[in-house]
């Protein structure tokens, strides 16, 4: 069974070949914009890199989520009303953020795509729901680690509002479910928590049938997400990843973009 969690690769399965690594930003988008001409089949891996420009802090950047706090794993979450107080204290000081969150170009640059037909599906370990508001069907958005705009009930899975989960928060601190009585929790995936079995499988077929796989804004070191890239190239696509820090994949793909997310995509943004 899967679970989420962080660890560091040491060795690839992919054939390694020498990534190029694009000289600057110009020439780097220029061989994107070939390489996307040049695919039928495209499809993009985003992390939380994609969405700082639209206000959201990702985990390891500087000034980064992890930064301020430490993780709250999953058992953790079960066995204690404390962390499950802390856990929703925490969402609820992002609330502003998150509601205030638009599309940055990199969603939209994707969301042109997609309307293009280059683009099945998109891949995401983002929980912010950016890609359905850029312009995805909610059914074209493999969430990995699920969707904090709501919530879910770790038993049954009832699906709450937040503003339900506030009040009651307010009130009596984090809240049962009212069917079942076990802790409700944002809709997200923590470390320690299984992987959604479906999301898994629809993720691994993308990326054995893409010719090309974009990894974006993803420091590619939570698994089981970051194998896609490896399986993507491990089938025969073509890899590209754009992340203005080097990431331990760069050295199996077939263009490393480090820069921005915004310069990089912008110019793919269409009508
Ligand atoms: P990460 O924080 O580990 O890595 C983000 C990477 O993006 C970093 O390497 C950083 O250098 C790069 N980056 C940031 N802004 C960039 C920009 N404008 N241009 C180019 N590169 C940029 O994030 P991850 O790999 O997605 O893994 C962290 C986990 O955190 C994910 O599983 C996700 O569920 C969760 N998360 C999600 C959000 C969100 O939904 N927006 C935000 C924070 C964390």
């Amino acid at each position: 069974m899967l679970q989420l969690a962080q660890k560091q690769i040491s060795k690839t399965k992919a054939k390694r070949e020498a990534a190029l690594i694009a000289s600057d930003l110009r020439s780097g988008v220029e061989r994107l914009g070939d390489m996307i001409a040049e695919a039928k089949r495209i499809v993009p891996f985003t992390g939380a890199g994609i969405s700082t420009e639209c206000g959201i802090p990702d985990f390891r950047s500087p000034g980064g989520i992890w930064t301020r706090y430490r993780p709250i794993e999953f058992g953790e979450f079960v066995a204690s009303q404390d962390a499950r107080d802390e856990s929703w204290r925490r969402r609820f000081a992002m609330e502003e953020i998150f509601a205030a969150a638009r599309p940055g170009r990199g969603h939209r640059a994707l969301a042109s795509l997609y309307r293009a037909g280059k683009i099945p599906a998109v891949i995401t370990q983002n929980i912010d729901n950016l890609h359905q508001v850029s312009g995805f069907a909610a059914e074209h958005v493999i969430e990995l680690h699920g969707n904090t705009t709501y919530a879910r009930c770790i038993g049954c899975g009832q699906a709450y509002q937040l503003d339900w989960v506030k009040r009651r928060f307010i009130e009596d601190g984090a809240p049962n479910c009212t069917v079942c009585d076990e802790p409700v929790k944002t809709a997200t995936i923590s470390f320690g928590q299984m992987m959604p079995e479906e999301e898994m499988q629809r993720a691994t077929a993308l990326s054995r049938a893409c010719d090309l796989f974009i990894a974006i804004g993803s420091s590619l070191v939570v698994w089981p997400a970051a194998g896609f890239p490896m399986m993507a190239k491990n089938a025969g696509a073509r890899l590209v990843i754009i992340n203005r820090e080097p990431t331990e994949q760069d050295d199996i793909a077939d263009l490393v973009i480090r820069h921005d997310i915004g310069e990089t995509l912008g110019p793919f943004v269409g009508n």
